[in-house]
């Protein structure tokens, strides 16, 4: 066989500004500052008001957007954010981050018609930040408070969902994270050019405010045993997302300049919130002036790429062994990093790095896609004799997430999960193994979406309402007044 062609990918030399400017038009506080009232109405009478909503169906909350959009095309804003509101916790923040082009858009009947999806995301967003800003967004007042108690472990949209849906019905809640603030990868993950933390900030102040008590820098089975924390509460629900970054081998990995992405995105945010990042101040996970390469091809990776051009990268290269058909992450996330001066090499995949006291280069070599494997996509072979270096001053690795070993974590051997290392849940009531403690999100379905996470953290409110309940009954106890 031929020895296939070797392509040295062209690494140009330095961001032209233009690009950097040109970047800047997918931040969203840019795009949206210009969503004026008039646009979101033109975008929300182009809905067709279809006999079978397929965005709604493709929707995981089946958030009724017929009717927001009907009512936002009316200028009815205040009743199209009660109608967005009534089945999503954070619309705000799902507006903005959702892959709407995977989920509601993608499936909208004028797009399939071929004249482009209403932008439902945006107009979602439109409407509740407006409602925020009019002051429609009501502060949470139970009708009537309970004596029972639920405790959350972890502050992300799945438990932040749970917790406002059980404070409605009058439960107390305590949200454990061992984070310092409340978002989980709503603040630490998601960059702020997509997700203003803000924004974040004002939904947890109002959950605060609703009377839902945060626990923060307080990691269940270190600072309290998982065990306490069942003593103490009526229910507990585990909704610690998956931390556990998968690595890869190769010689020279070890190498200084070679980071974990939930690293250098912690710290690009961290550095963003005003707190002091000694990593990022000493350049360490700064990408300013460096050659930047992005080893995945899902959400997170196109995050690292997208934030290391922000951080005034050199180049930006993203290294991934499928093609781009069969890549992960959104295809409009990899749109507007092209757009912004990102290169892809696809199949491709790296086998060694080289430098003397840190990294200097990335040696990679070229894949093909063989038979397909269990994914239903085609397996990356490696092409022999197909090696390419690229110079790189830092590396990033994004190739994904694992459960961390709750059960070892929580001293709790007696806790189900699964072979991935997932909670087991009974699907009906998302109760796992173990008498009154559920589990929603992440934890359960494997890294995945906000919106996923939300939707779990209300059916597992549900479920630990009438599991409560129904222990009350029994009890004969209804309702008792707390405190
Ligand atoms: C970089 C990145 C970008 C992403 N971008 C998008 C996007 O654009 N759109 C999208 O829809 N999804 C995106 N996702 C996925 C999305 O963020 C997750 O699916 C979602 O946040 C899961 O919510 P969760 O509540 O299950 O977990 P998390 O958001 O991970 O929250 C879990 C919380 O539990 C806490 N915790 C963990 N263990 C303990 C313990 N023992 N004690 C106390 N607290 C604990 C953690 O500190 C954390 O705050 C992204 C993910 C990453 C990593
Ligand atoms: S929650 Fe997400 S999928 Fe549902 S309508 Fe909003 S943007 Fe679309």
């Amino acid at each position: 066989m031929a020895a296939p062609m070797l392509r040295f990918v062209t690494v140009p030399q330095g961001m032209p500004e233009k690009r950097a400017a040109e970047s800047r038009r997918h931040d969203f506080g840019e795009i949206y500052a210009e969503y004026a009232p008039a646009k979101a109405e033109e975008q929300a009478g182009r809905c067709s008001q279809c006999g079978v909503p397929f965005c709604q169906i493709h929707c995981p909350l089946h958030n009724n957007i017929p009717d927001w959009l009907m009512l936002t095309a009316a200028g009815r804003l205040e009743e199209a954010y009660e109608v967005a509101s009534a089945t999503n916790n954070m619309p705000e923040v799902c507006g903005r981050i959702c892959p709407q082009d995977r989920l509601c858009e993608g499936n909208c009947v004028i797009e399939a018609a071929g004249h482009g999806t209403v932008t439902i995301g945006s107009v979602e967003k439109f409407v509740t930040d407006t409602a925020w800003e009019r002051g429609w967004v009501k502060p949470i007042r139970p009708a009537l408070e309970r004596a029972q108690s639920v405790g959350i472990v972890g502050a992300g949209p799945g438990g932040l969902a749970a917790a406002e849906q059980l404070r409605r019905k009058g439960y107390q809640i305590h949200v454990y994270d061992r984070y310092d603030r409340v978002g989980g990868l709503l603040v630490y993950g998601i960059p702020n050019f997509k997700l203003e933390k803000t924004i974040v900030e004002r939904r947890a102040a109002w959950l605060g405010d609703g009377g839902i008590k945060f626990h923060l820098e307080c990691e269940i089975g270190r600072d309290i045993t998982f065990a306490e924390l069942r003593r103490r509460h009526d229910a507990v629900l585990i909704a610690t997302g998956v931390y556990k970054a998968r690595d890869m081998q190769a010689p020279g990995s070890g190498l200084a300049g070679i980071v974990q992405a939930m690293t250098y995105l912690t710290a690009s945010n961290r550095k963003g919130l005003g707190d002091a990042v000694p990593e990022f101040e000493s350049g360490k996970l700064d990408a300013d002036g460096k050659h930047v390469v992005v080893i995945g091809g899902g959400d997170t990776a196109m995050d690292c790429v997208r934030t290391a051009v922000r951080q005034g990268a050199k180049s930006v290269k993203c290294l991934y062994r499928r093609d781009r058909e069969n890549m992960p992450g959104s295809m409009r996330e990899v749109k507007h990093a092209e757009e912004e001066g990102v290169e892809f090499v696809w199949l491709s995949a790296p086998e060694a790095f080289d430098g003397k006291a840190k990294v200097q280069t990335a040696i990679g070599h070229r894949m093909r896609l063989g038979a397909r494997d269990s994914t239903g996509r085609g397996a990356p072979v490696k092409i022999e004799d197909s090696t390419f270096r690229l110079p790189a001053d830092l590396v990033i690795k994004a190739l994904g997430f694992d459960p961390e070993p709750l059960p070892v974590l929580f001293k709790a051997p007696e806790l189900a999960v699964t072979d991935w290392g997932t909670i087991k849940i009974d699907r009906r009531t998302l109760m796992s193994n173990l008498d009154g403690v559920f589990a929603a999100g992440d934890i359960v379905r494997g890294a995945s979406l906000v919106v996923w996470a939300i939707r779990d953290g209300r059916d597992a409110a549900a479920s630990i309402d009438r599991y409560i309940q129904a222990k009350a009954a029994n009890a004969g106890i209804t309702a008792a007044a707390a405190e």
